[in-house]
């Protein structure tokens, strides 16, 4: 990708977008087509995809076969070229339940208890969406009334016939996989935008035969991957994991689908290295620009425009609000409500895997498809929830996992104490006999999870860090259990013998892990309660917009990416309409 540098950067952009990922990447997208002039700074490095995707390598190829480590913690081919649970100089501070001490938080320290918060940072260009795993899910109309529904958390200031037909048109431009059902608060795309859906392979077909069998829906799934070329970009040809990143583009990633045609427009310039510290805000109470470290040169610059987007994701850009201090903000930029950093969010985890007699032994067979499940479950259970029968409010859908992949370092269920011929027949027996359930729910708000600005520690740029509060309440904890029993009885039904997890705080994964960090920077209606309106702008600094995962005030159990940047595209369009106007900036 084409980058600027700090003395190469001009003095009139029209918008700073801080963050290059989901938010930054359409950000940047929309307003260039609109004719804007946009400089985009990024805290990582640049990163190509097209010759740094390693399309082809098997695990053979990989030191210890490609297994995860703690710089590589998703595998040695993931595409994170940098950042992780850890970014070095760049902490954050968690504490303990039940402790006054706060600490430096690495992720073995978060895995001991579930009421600590992991956070996982990107820092590179195109940020988590070049290896996120492309699950893309509408939220429903009950979504964003989630309190007028049933008393719990908080309603969006806009409903689902608003934000509708921004779905559609974010889905024909990342072009998604899948079918329309007519599900309850699963809403179908616009007839003709999704692309087909591949077919169900041996273990998904399996799956679906018995959880149908026991009331629960097995549908295609909605994923970010082309079975169609679609503007340019091949289609998937079903080579390595996603996970990678993909060299043709086949699938979603805002460094082959967003920031190209917005640098083809001649109206991006991209900065990387850029580690935005503060908005500068002002006499006015307008933004002018931001503060950014120049991390080649450690030197502090200053960059400016018109508007300024943040989108450095949800945290990342409460952070920035809340070290942007001045006599006007001494609370920090956009915080007159107190709410910045607040009602963080993240999805609720719990997996469970077995291996199911039923698939042993199975004859080689072509298991080919895109590196993602074809099939998923869809939450079913909305009616006996609304009647009060399951003891926790808000539901989940079902990742379905399993059959032959990829070798790794060991191949499941393979004795340790056979050897030659005997070891050989015992891999062949258990080879792809494994399913694997990943319950993903959605969480409430409430007041116990938050984050702020630490008094004292700072990161190697000087730049004050976050420190994090965080309690699952009942519901979701209730929510996890029932994940368990739900992934058990379809292990048995298939055959199978399942182990669920019965105690609450091992059945939930710590908060974080699933790294669907949403929250702190709320939407709303009311400027004392919220610090962005329904556009993603901020009461208080009219020129000052967010629009990563930071202004949700729901988690709906649909992971957020998808909604995050049709959110994007609403707010953008808005705002480019508004500067046209001469209303803004
Ligand atoms: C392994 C994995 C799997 C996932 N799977 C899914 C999935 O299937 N479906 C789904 O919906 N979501 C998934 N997600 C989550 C998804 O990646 C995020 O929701 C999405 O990328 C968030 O977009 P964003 O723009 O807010 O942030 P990011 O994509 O994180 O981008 C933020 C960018 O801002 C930059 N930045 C941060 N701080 C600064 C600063 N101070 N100055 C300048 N730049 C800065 C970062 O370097 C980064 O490039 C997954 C995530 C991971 C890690
Ligand atoms: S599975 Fe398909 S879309 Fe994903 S990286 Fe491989 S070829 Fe690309």
């Amino acid at each position: 990708m084409p980058l600027i540098t700090p003395r190469k950067s001009a003095t009139n952009y029209d918008v700073i977008v801080v963050g290059s990922g989901a938010g930054g990447g359409m950000a940047a997208y929309v307003l260039t087509q609109q004719g804007l002039r946009v400089l985009m700074l990024e805290a990582g490095r640049n990163y190509e995809p097209q010759s740094e995707t390693p399309m082809f390598q098997s695990n053979a190829d990989a030191p210890l076969r490609g297994v995860a480590t703690p710089d590589k913690p998703f595998g040695f081919f993931d595409s994170t070229v940098g950042g992780g649970w850890t970014v070095p100089g760049e902490p954050y501070v968690i504490n303990r339940e039940g402790s006054a001490k706060w600490e430096e938080a690495s992720d073995w320290k978060a895995k001991e208890t579930n009421q600590n918060f992991m956070w996982w940072r990107p820092r590179m260009l195109g940020g988590r969406t070049n290896h996120w795993g492309r699950i893309s899910l509408r939220m429903g109309p009950y979504d964003f009334k989630p309190k007028t529904r049933d008393g719990l958390g908080l309603d969006w200031p806009m409903d689902y016939k608003d934000m509708e037909p921004w779905y559609d048109k974010t889905e024909a431009l990342v072009g998604v996989y899948g079918d329309n059902h007519g599900l309850e608060n699963t809403p179908d795309s616009l007839n003709g935008t999704l692309q087909p859906p591949p077919k169900a392979r041996a273990h998904e077909l399996l799956i679906r035969k018995h959880a149908q069998r026991i009331g629960i829906p097995v549908i295609p799934s909605h994923m970010a991957i082309l079975t169609k070329p679609l503007n340019g970009r091949a289609a998937c040809f079903y080579a390595t994991p996603c996970g990678r990143g993909c060299s043709i583009g086949a699938n979603f990633q805002s460094t082959t689908v967003l920031l190209p045609p917005a640098v083809a427009t001649g109206k991006l310039d991209i900065m990387t290295d850029a580690m935005v510290r503060e908005v500068i805000v002002g006499k006015d109470g307008k933004a002018t620009g931001v503060l950014y470290i120049d991390k080649q040169t450690g030197k502090e610059e200053r960059a400016t425009a018109r508007v300024v987007i943040l989108a450095a994701s949800g945290c990342e850009s409460a952070r920035i609000l809340l070290n942007s201090k001045s006599a006007l903000f001494p609370n920090g930029a956009a915080n007159g409500s107190g709410k910045v950093g607040r009602y963080l969010m993240d999805t609720v985890g719990s997996n469970l895997g077995a291996h199911i007699p039923a698939m042993e032994n199975t004859p080689a067979y072509n298991a080919d498809g895109t590196s993602s499940m074809h099939v998923y479950s869809p939450w079913w259970l909305y009616k006996e929830q609304l009647a009060g029968k399951l003891g926790f409010a808000r539901g989940y859908h079902i990742e379905i996992g399993g059959g032959p992949k990829m070798p790794e370092m060991g191949v499941s269920g393979a004795k340790g104490d056979s050897y030659g011929k005997k070891f050989k027949e015992e891999v062949r027996r258990h080879f792809g006999a494994s399913v694997g359930f990943a319950g993903r729910g959605e969480m409430i708000p409430n007041d116990d999870c938050y984050c702020e600005i630490d008094p004292e520690k700072k990161d190697k740029w000087g730049i004050p860090v976050l420190r994090f509060y965080w309690k699952w309440s009942d519901h979701e904890k209730k929510q996890a259990v029932h994940m368990q029993q739900t992934f058990a009885e379809i292990i048995e039904a298939m055959g199978g013998k399942a182990k669920p997890e019965t105690d609450p705080e091992k059945a939930i994964m710590a908060g974080g892990t699933i790294i669907h960090e949403v929250g702190t920077t709320c939407l709303g209606d009311d400027p004392k309660k919220s610090v962005l309106n329904q556009w993603c702008q901020s009461w208080e600094i009219p020129n000052l917009f967010v629009t990563d995962g930071g202004p949700f005030v729901s988690n709906a159990d649909k992971n957020p990416t998808l909604s995050i940047m049709a959110l994007c595209m609403r707010s953008c369009t808005y705002l480019a309409d508004e500067m046209r106007k001469g209303n803004i900036g």
